[in-house]
């Protein structure tokens, strides 16, 4: 039998997650990635789950201490720079590229084709056709539209289907271990901490260093503090200093110096002083504007969405990575199932994966709720989840969850067999 092909958008880690488990049962895959260089440059941290560490195994990935940094404590501080809980883990705290490197190593070069910007498809009952923005084309079987939370293809099929700004930004970014102080650096660099005055939610964790790094003296420390910010602020931040608009997100050396001054300052006056001095040390912040999305359906003809293309929870559960490497191991699980049809494959994708899809969003609102209603509700009208106070050890095992630990995802994270 001819081996059937699959077309993929968007060479991040979903596209490459379900271009290596297709061509595992027996599929031609070709990824399309608009960015025209390699993507490793991409510095973000990560948390991870077990559950993505299951699927790199099926893809023949070693998983060992090198695959991020091991932490075992969580320590909750209050605006004073005073510990008032701590809690027992056991996680891995890893960055992006540790994950995109090795799955790209995978692939063929062949296969993956940078610098190519979906703009369309066209379906027959023969095949599907992806169009690129250089007049190219390519046809197959199946178009996987992984292409992240402003999906083209998605964008195509569901118009109507637009991300929603959740009203606060996620303030980023790392320190080298080396930079800091002796005293600091013990108290930091390896921990998981906490630090949430009110309205805000600021976390500090440890990630590899350069070259996937895990030895001590040579980790980073990368920081997320979720920001309530009003949509004409969004659009001032996102303003750089000629007076252009980047849309929701500028490129970090372009956010104005004023604006990191302010972030700096804000930092100053409500975290710990541990954690401002983090910030003040952290020399090329950047931001995100957080927003998620929830598709009605994923999956339909030789069309199907994955990952941030189809269903994006805010950041919360620490789980968009693990969710796309999911949502690829279901799609080809329900392939095998079906004896390779395509058909009741996707059916029983659309249907799972919407599931799962929909509770972690509303998981991850219900975390974010009171950062949400922060700026645009008087206290007096907000509901007690908007309220949301916490304990700090609630807080801390609810937030940094593990996803075997989550009642009404976990039963769903995979399929049946
Ligand atoms: C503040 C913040 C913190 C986060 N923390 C975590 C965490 O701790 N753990 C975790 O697991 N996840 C985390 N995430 C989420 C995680 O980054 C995403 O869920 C994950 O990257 C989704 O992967 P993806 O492959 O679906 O999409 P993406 O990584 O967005 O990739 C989409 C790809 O498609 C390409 N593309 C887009 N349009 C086109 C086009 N027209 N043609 C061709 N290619 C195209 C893009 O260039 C990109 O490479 C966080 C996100 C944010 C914002």
């Amino acid at each position: 039998m001819k081996a059937r092909r699959a077309l993929i958008i968007g060479g991040s880690l979903g596209g490459l997650f379900a271009a290596n488990l297709l061509r595992m049962i027996g599929w031609e895959v070709d990824v399309y990635e608009r960015v025209a260089d390699d993507l490793a440059a991409r510095g973000a941290g990560i948390a991870t789950h077990d559950e993505m560490f299951d699927t790199l195994r099926r893809l023949g990935v070693v998983i060992d201490d090198t695959i991020g940094i091991k932490v075992s404590d969580r320590v909750f501080y209050d605006s004073n720079g005073k510990v008032i809980a701590t809690l027992k883990v056991n996680r891995y705290m890893s960055s992006w590229v540790r994950f995109y490197r090795p799955l790209k190593d995978l692939l063929p070069e062949k296969n993956y084709h940078f610098g190519m910007n979906f703009t369309r498809f066209e379906e027959t009952p023969e095949g599907v056709t992806a169009h690129f923005s250089d007049g190219t084309r390519a046809s197959g079987d199946l178009l996987i539209g992984a292409d992240g939370i402003w999906s083209a293809v998605r964008a195509q099929w569901l118009p109507e289907v637009k991300p929603e700004y959740a009203g606060y930004i996620a303030w980023r970014g790392m320190v080298e271990e080396r930079d800091f102080p002796p005293k600091l650096r013990g108290e930091i660099v390896p921990i998981h901490t906490f630090c949430l005055p009110e309205g805000q939610y600021m976390l500090t964790y440890p990630v590899p260093g350069q070259d996937d790094d895990t030895r001590a003296g040579y980790r980073r420390t990368n920081f997320v503090w979720y920001h309530p910010v009003l949509p004409e602020k969004l659009t001032e931040l996102c303003t750089d200093a000629s007076g252009k608009c980047h849309g929701v997100a500028i490129p970090p050396h372009l956010i104005r110096k004023a604006f990191i001054d302010e972030m700096r300052a804000f930092s100053r006056a409500h975290f710990a002083p541990q954690i401002a001095d983090v910030v003040d040390l952290t020399q090329q912040p950047f931001f995100q504007a957080i927003f998620d999305c929830a598709s009605p359906h994923i999956a339909q003809g030789r069309v199907a969405l994955l990952g941030d293309a189809a269903f994006v929870g805010r950041p919360h559960a620490g789980m968009g990575t693990t969710k796309a490497a999911l949502d690829a191991q279901y799609l080809i699980d329900a392939l095998i199932a079906a004896n390779g049809e395509l058909a009741p494959a996707l059916v029983d994708y659309n249907e799972s994966r919407c599931l799962f899809g929909n509770r972690l969003v509303a998981r991850n609102r219900w975390l974010g709720a009171h950062m949400s209603a922060h700026l645009s509700k008087p206290k007096s009208q907000r509901t007690p989840d908007e309220l949301a106070h916490r304990p700090p050890d609630v807080t801390m095992r609810e937030f940094g969850a593990k996803l075997c630990d989550i009642a009404d995802l976990a039963p769903i994270a995979r399929r049946q067999q």
